[in-house]
């Protein structure tokens, strides 16, 4: 929590007097959801440290068309943002008859300059009927956002409905945590509509039985705060979700209303792969082989560790679409155009055998763990480099720097070798095991993986 030094009579002046307190703009934000969530419309009221004109400030995702600046010498704005949601088809928008949910940077107008304000300041006027959630820091009633932050903003909701309360075991809940942090994470899971087939519990347990998993896999769960938008929307069996991290994480899933339970216990995959993406920070630039890499790869081991799914189904996958990923490195490199998720999953596979080789059966998880304690979790951003350089430093071996070195020019990955060692192959579809490959198959899934949680 932060004192307002006397500065603050000087809002509205060209000249900020202390250098040591960003400059910032404070949002004044009233929503309006009369007429219903398709007609939402937000009054925004903009002071910031320093002058600045209307045509400094802008929104993302193309929401110009949709905003009305004040002439009346105030500064600040009306934004449609129930039009422009339901206007977009993409999974970043949302919007039903309780709800409407999008990125803070599609309706948040910030300088263009970055400099003008570092610290973007927003008071939203919520009534219990109509709720604002967001998972930026707050501090006396205020959400406090990184003007660099912004362009990747996390989710905003505006809705009628209660979230739902979940948790995670957070670092202080294991023995040996991966760092710092609560003995529970907080998840907030919001609903953004009525008439879904799972109930609220049901919604509830298959949340946290994958959060739990990731958790053991982290020793703690990767965030210590979590918001989750779940929005209705593709074909049963088909969820598809994405994370989103400017200001703390948060994730949005699209499923069908008729999903059931059993389905997303045994079958999905989609949530523990946005769950493994909060366990880093985002890559910078455009090398999304790592991040889905890491997600693809990690997805099906936690899957097996925690018991949802057998190890036959992650071989018989992996020996179905490594080649995707093998055959993209030996024909471009790691930085080619192939397939990122399974050119960053056979990266993985090759740093999980070369842990193995050395002894270091519990390298996988070491090297995530110390990868979120330096970096930090999805709200925060870092180079494949720094990335790849706390992994390696936590687990005391040059492993992923060596393989980004071999693979960044195009070279074969001798995919053959890893399962014979493994005693795996495909015959007619089905896995078959040779007992020469148990040990290191049981390797693959080493307990020191998964830590248990203390009771
Ligand atoms: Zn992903």
């Amino acid at each position: 929590m932060r004192r307002w030094p006397a500065r603050m009579v000087l809002l509205g002046a060209l000249a900020v007097a202390d250098p040591a307190i960003a400059a910032s703009c404070r949002y004044d934000v009233v929503p309006d959801a009369g007429q219903g969530f398709r007609d939402l419309t937000l009054d925004v009221a903009i002071r910031c440290d320093r002058a600045v004109a209307a045509d400094a400030f802008a929104v993302g995702y193309g929401a110009e068309a949709f905003v009305t600046w004040r002439t009346d010498g105030v500064l600040g704005y009306r934004i449609a943002l129930g039009a422009l949601a339901a206007g977009r088809s993409g999974a970043d928008f949302a919007q039903t008859a309780r709800a409407v949910m999008a990125p803070v940077n599609a309706w948040l107008a910030a300088p263009v300059d970055p400099g003008l304000a570092e610290e973007l300041r927003v008071t939203v006027a919520a009534r219990p009927e109509l709720l604002f959630l967001a998972n930026f820091a707050a501090a006396t009633g205020e959400y406090v956002l990184n003007r660099q932050d912004w362009g990747y903003g996390g989710y905003t909701v505006f809705t009628d409905r209660p979230p739902l309360a979940a948790t995670a075991p957070g670092p202080a809940a294991f023995a040996k945590p991966g760092r710092d942090g609560p003995r529970a994470a907080a998840i907030r899971i919001v609903v953004l509509d009525d008439g879904f087939a799972l109930a609220d519990v049901d919604i509830v347990a298959w949340i946290e039985r994958f959060a739990g998993d990731v958790a053991r896999f982290w020793a703690g769960f990767p965030s210590d705060r979590l918001l989750i938008a779940l929005a209705p929307g593709g074909r049963p069996g088909n969820p598809f979700g994405r994370v989103r991290g400017g200001g703390g994480a948060t994730m949005t899933l699209r499923l069908a209303k008729s999903e059931s339970l059993p389905f997303l216990l045994r079958r999905d995959w989609v949530l523990t792969h946005e769950l493994i993406h909060l366990g880093a920070p985002f890559a910078r630039s455009r090398q999304p082989w790592f991040m889905e890499g890491m997600a693809t790869y990690l997805e099906p081991l936690i899957r097996v560790l925690g018991g949802a799914q057998p190890e036959r189904a992650l071989w018989a996958e992996w020996l179905r679409a490594m080649p995707t990923g093998a055959d993209a490195i030996a024909a471009q490199g790691l930085e080619g155009r192939g397939h990122p998720y399974w050119t960053g999953a056979a990266f993985f596979l090759e740093a999980h055998m070369a842990y193995l080789d050395a002894g270091r059966p519990d390298g996988l998880a070491v090297c995530f763990r110390g990868m979120r304690r330096a970096l930090g979790d999805a709200a925060a951003r870092a180079t494949v480099a720094q990335l790849i350089g706390a992994c390696d430093n936590a687990v005391g071996l040059p492993t992923l720097a060596g393989l980004q070195r071999r693979y960044s020019t195009p070279r074969r990955i001798d995919l053959q070798a890893h399962w014979r060692e493994l005693g795996i192959a495909a015959r007619d579809g089905q896995v078959t095991f040779a007992p020469e490959g148990s040990a290191r198959r049981a390797l693959t899934f080493d307990n020191s993986l998964f830590s248990n949680s203390l009771p």
